[in-house]
């Protein structure tokens, strides 16, 4: 299988949903992502914040990058205003870091925030009952934008607690949009990988992240 009938896979599986596909391009070169970029893609998932500035100095500039690993309070500076959404925000400390440096840079950043739905040690985020407390906190941040949330659901092979991950997520997701705050939005819905993403589209992703099923195999496991 070639990338090119990766992706058209993936668009057949998503030709029901109002979906944006990320392709994870984490541990993969340029010259495989310029395959990628060539077949129309737009959107592109790193998670660690040095791969995805040296990728995006040496590739075209129309591309948006998103950030999906976990953010470092000393990587902050290098990454706000450099990409079109951090999805992996999973702490208030690191949100008010992202708010003070894009206040610096009069700019407005993008943000999800992570939720750990399934309260795995191995996995950073929210949990569910702390985010009230985000919300409340992250209102008065003004130069953040919250437009969504981001989750992983457990590895594991048993479907349906992948689907209870998600869709407890859709539900969290469903009762924030009804807040009203200029900067809180309920937009986008990011969950779903490789293994899991035909679950995550039917509980209402719309965005999912795609990298072993666009690319085949990463040669070395990264960690996220
Ligand atoms: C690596 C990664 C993905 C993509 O994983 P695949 O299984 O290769 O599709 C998605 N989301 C996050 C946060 C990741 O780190």
């Amino acid at each position: 299988m070639s990338i090119k009938d990766n992706i058209d896979d993936l668009k057949k599986d998503m030709k029901d949903y109002d979906a944006m596909l990320l392709a994870v391009t984490k541990t993969h070169g340029v010259d495989k992502i310029m395959e990628v970029y060539n077949y129309g893609l737009r959107d592109f998932g790193e998670n660690k914040v040095q791969e995805l500035l040296d990728k995006k100095d040496e590739l075209p500039d129309d591309i948006n990058w998103h950030l999906i690993g976990h953010l470092q309070t000393n990587k902050v500076n290098k990454i706000v205003g450099e990409i079109r959404l951090i999805h992996s925000v999973d702490s208030l400390k690191i949100l008010k870091k992202i708010n003070n440096r894009a206040k610096k840079l009069s700019i407005v950043q993008d943000c999800l925030l992570q939720i750990n739905i399934s309260k795995e040690e191995s996995k950073s985020g929210f949990y569910e009952e702390d985010i009230e407390d985000i919300i409340n906190q992250a209102k008065e941040l003004e130069n953040v934008k919250i437009r969504g949330l981001m989750t992983m659901a457990p590895n594991t092979e048993d479907v349906s607690v992948i689907r209870s991950c998600f869709k407890g997520l859709k539900k969290i997701f469903d009762n924030l949009s009804n807040l009203s705050y200029n900067n809180i939005e309920m937009e986008y819905l990011s969950m779903g990988m490789t293994h899991d993403y035909k679950i995550a589209l039917e509980e209402g992703a719309n965005i999912i992240r795609v990298g072993s099923k666009i690319f085949g195999k990463r040669m070395y496991k990264n960690v996220r």
